[in-house]
């Protein structure tokens, strides 16, 4: 097994990696619009060129990252040299959900691979298009004993984890995280869950409004909404309530749902008839428990599955769409009065993926940052990404960390992490 123990092999092999993901970057974006209608511009900026930004910066770093870390030993073991080998953990299974099918099936893989691992990965059987594509990719890059598709759905990821592994990398739903959780445990397999969350953006009165107003739409409705890490609360100081919301109903009915072929398009298509329902019944919970719904004047197209995004106002924690991931184009809006109650109404979920502070004081940011327990925070900004950062979350969002020197750490046993 020459991918363990030798480092140029691997570095050759994500660079063959590469170049093949270059080759087929039109054929990936051809299959994310037949799964899921993408638009083009999205495919590239959060599928394509995520991947090769992140395989370009593993390259770059892989040698420091995996050759044998030289520690200093203490004075008693003095003229003592020691090392930490930076060992693979071996078998490796990934498993993949729908939302970024392309970007969550490569990007652990990436890693994985660059830690000198053979790897097993199931993609998301809800787009089979873009999982036939990275199939095809991986078998035109890899040996199959270093690294294999297996595409299939639910019973073939359940076989799957019947099987003994030297490590498990899942994202997908919090109920799923959990099935594999338990999964692993029989052999007790060490994991990465990846999982749901429940993103607060919470903005101060001293906030640039215009800028957060921009902030708050991508981060709730990019992508559909169909995004981990959303911004699906929004927590506005009480005294800016009115004046924001109405600068935001006023953006909002400005964004262009439809074709994801025209350029001028700004929201796709629900990828499927299923979440559709799930937005609808928890949109209809919103109403019933007495939140106030306002859904932006778009022209619905007749074909396909779609949601005009919508904001909730008059939502108290007690609310469902307070607390439950809904995965669409659906923002929740409380308010609070003090910064202490903004970050206990940011922190009361089970979640703990991601939040956003919008204030003009570096202070307040540094304090808010200080105590919200969210795996990634963002300040005057949402939802950017960048393979030196690790990504991952806290609480039900998940256990570990990807991307990076973070994500290869994951797979290798006795890390310095
Ligand atoms: P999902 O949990 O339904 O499916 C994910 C994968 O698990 C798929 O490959 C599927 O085949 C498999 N699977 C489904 N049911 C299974 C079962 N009973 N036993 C074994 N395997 C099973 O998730 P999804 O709908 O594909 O993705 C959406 C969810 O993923 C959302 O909750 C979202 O927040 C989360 N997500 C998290 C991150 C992250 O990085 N934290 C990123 C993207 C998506």
């Amino acid at each position: 097994m020459i991918f363990k123990n030798d480092i140029n092999y691997r570095k050759q092999s994500l660079i063959k990696l590469m170049i093949c993901v270059e080759l087929h970057e039109q054929e990936i974006i051809q299959a994310l619009f037949d799964d899921f209608k993408k638009p083009a511009f999205e495919s590239v900026a959060t599928e394509t060129s995520y991947i090769l930004a992140e395989l370009k910066y593993t390259i770059k770093n892989i040698h420091n990252w995996a050759k044998p870390q030289l520690v200093f030993p203490s004075i008693f073991n003095f003229p003592s040299t020691d090392y930490i080998y930076q060992e693979p953990y071996g078998k490796v299974l990934i498993i993949a959900p729908w939302n970024y099918p392309y970007q969550l099936a490569l990007s652990p893989l990436i890693a994985a691979v660059a830690a000198g691992n053979q790897v097993v990965l199931k993609p998301s059987e809800l787009t089979p298009n873009t999982s036939r594509i990275i199939s095809k990719i991986i078998s035109e890059t890899f040996d199959t004993n270093h690294v294999t598709c297996i595409e299939g759905g639910v019973d073939v990821a359940q076989e799957l984890l019947t099987q003994r592994w030297d490590y498990i990398f899942f994202t997908g739903s919090v109920p799923v995280g959990k099935i594999v959780a338990k999964a692993a445990a029989t052999h007790l397999t060490p994991v990465t869950l990846e999982l749901g969350g429940k993103g607060a953006n919470i903005v101060f009165e001293d906030a640039p409004l215009d800028q957060a107003v921009e902030g708050i739409i991508n981060g709730i409705f990019f992508n559909q909404g169909h995004v981990c890490c959303a911004g699906s609360r929004l927590l506005l100081q009480e005294n800016i309530h009115d004046e924001f919301l109405s600068k935001l109903q006023k953006r909002m009915s400005k964004i262009r749902l439809g074709d994801p072929l025209d350029k001028n398009t700004d929201i796709g298509a629900i990828n499927s008839a299923a979440q559709l329902a799930k937005i609808h019944e928890l949109s209809s919970s919103g109403q019933a428990e007495g939140a106030d719904i306002w859904s932006a004047p778009c022209q619905i197209p007749n074909k396909g599955f779609w949601f005009a995004p919508t904001i909730f106002t008059g939502v108290t924690q007690a609310h469902r769409i307070a607390r439950e991931e809904i995965f669409g184009p659906v923002l929740s809006v409380l308010t609070f009065r003090t910064p202490q109650e903004a970050i206990e109404k940011a922190n009361n979920t089970p979640f703990g993926l991601s939040a956003g502070v919008w204030s003009d004081k570096g202070s307040r940011i540094l304090w808010a940052g200080n105590h919200l327990k969210a795996g990634v925070i963002w300040a005057n900004t949402f939802n950017k990404f960048d393979p030196a950062s690790p990504f991952g979350g806290y609480k039900e969002s998940g256990w570990g960390r990807e991307g990076g020197r973070h994500g290869l750490g994951a797979y290798i046993k006795g890390a310095k992490k």
